[in-house]
């Protein structure tokens, strides 16, 4: 009997959901859905009857039971104590979210940071295979944040680490939603393309612009939305060289929504990392598009636990 393990993502708008076989290969699909919580309990129900269908449905003489659940999630996750710290986009503060999975269902249960889950479904079978030193960038409504160490994930002390986001570029810069000012993200995320985007390309009201608006138009040919794109590149690049001087790493992925315009965000990055970083770190270090999607939460999620062997099946 081939057993599973529940993967769960639970991000700013959905939760995914799938069972992972132990090479972490997805059996079925998917299942994901927009929440739209606003309160702490209304996602705890939300959890509750997501994950109780998904096990419904692998009861009754399966072949494959699911006998651990993986949830990983976005915000800062105290991984130890099983707690979600807190989270820009959740309304989750100190929530015991493990003990509520683990109590509810009775399974074995890990809850673990949603790109470091991301980034270790990437290290299995993705975009840092066979790498020891890697990071991790998702692009999207925010920036987060992942770091692979030796081979292992760092979470620092109380599982705060990896907040690249907020590592301050100018320190009399743009606003960030953290409430500072000149943190890399309000020059590299959504907000940037909207401000960016409307001073470099104008033509549309700024709310209009989406990294999916300003890749179209460098594809047609437009100089200033290529230029657009260069200056957030750039920004990126900066990123990349502070984090690469500190930690030498051999891959950074560029993951989340964003990371879908490719070499358009990439290439000037790597430019600027190859006049800014440090020798020898800029000849090593490779900057790379993610290459598992949307599924890498749930998937990592779920051989986190296979790996640290929670559900006592290796
Ligand atoms: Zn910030």
């Amino acid at each position: 009997m081939t057993a599973t393990v529940l993967g769960v993502d639970i991000g700013g708008t959905k939760v995914a959901l799938g069972r992972v076989n132990r090479d972490g290969r997805i059996l079925g699909e998917v299942h994901s859905y927009d929440h739209g919580v606003r309160h702490e309990d209304e996602l705890l129900a939300v959890l509750r009857a997501r994950i109780g269908r998904m096990l419904g449905r692998s009861k009754n003489g399966d072949a494959q039971p699911v006998k651990a659940i993986g949830v990983a999630c976005a915000g800062t996750v105290n991984q130890g104590a099983g707690v979600v710290v807190q989270s820009p986009n959740l309304p989750l503060v100190d929530t015991k979210l493990r003990a509520f999975v683990e109590n509810e269902f009775g399974l074995p249960t890990t809850l673990e940071n949603d790109v470091n889950a991301a980034l270790w479904a990437e290290r299995k079978l993705g975009a840092a295979r066979g790498v020891e030193h890697a990071l991790m960038l998702t692009l999207g409504t925010g920036l987060g944040g992942a770091l692979l160490l030796d081979g292992r994930l760092y979470r620092g002390a109380q599982g705060a680490a990896g907040e690249v986001g907020h590592i301050i570029v100018d320190q009399y810069g743009e606003s960030c939603r953290c409430g500072l000012r000149g943190c890399l993200e309000a020059y590299v995320a959504a907000p940037a393309f909207e401000r960016i985007g409307f001073r470099t390309v104008g033509l549309f009201e700024r709310g209009a612009f989406t990294g999916e608006l300003i890749g179209r138009l460098a594809v047609e040919g437009s100089a200033a939305a290529k230029q657009a794109l260069d200056e957030i590149g750039s920004w990126l690049g900066v990123g990349i060289s502070n984090l690469t001087n500190i930690l030498n790493p051999e891959v950074v992925i560029v993951g989340g929504g964003l990371s879908q315009l490719g070499d358009l965000l990439l290439e000037p990055a790597r430019k600027t990392v190859r006049e800014y970083a440090l020798r020898p770190g800029r000849d090593l270090v490779r900057i790379v598009q993610a290459e598992l999607g949307p599924a890498a939460g749930v998937v990592g999620a779920a051989l986190l636990v296979w790996d640290a062997g929670a559900s006592g099946l290796v």
